[in-house]
């Protein structure tokens, strides 16, 4: 039989996942699932904003009406796009590699 004390109230509950006092989740193992759940959903839309926020910034910088902000944006472009390209073959020779 476990016996978990509720950290919220105080009362020892027996057998189950929520206080029966007041319905906090008590079973630490689920606890510690939700959680990580809920901050790998976190981060997956984080990363997702993080991508949009930078394809904006270089969008708006390349219509820029300087031209020498739009060739350093698209040098920066350039740039990115380039080690993305290196990173993807890297990538893909370390698999060839271990296969
Ligand atoms: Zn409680």
């Amino acid at each position: 039989m476990r016996r978990i004390k509720c950290p919220n109230c105080g009362t020892y509950n027996e057998n189950v996942d929520y206080c029966t006092n007041c319905n906090t989740l008590i079973n630490f193992k689920k606890r510690r699932e939700i959680e990580f759940k809920k901050s790998e959903q976190k981060r997956a839309h984080n990363e997702q904003q993080d991508d949009e926020k930078s394809f904006q910034w270089i969008e708006k910088y390349k219509n820029h009406k300087f031209l020498l902000v739009r060739i350093v944006a698209y040098a920066i472009y350039s740039i990115w796009a380039a080690v993305m390209a290196i990173g993807t073959f890297i990538a893909w020779l370390f698999t060839m590699i271990a296969a």
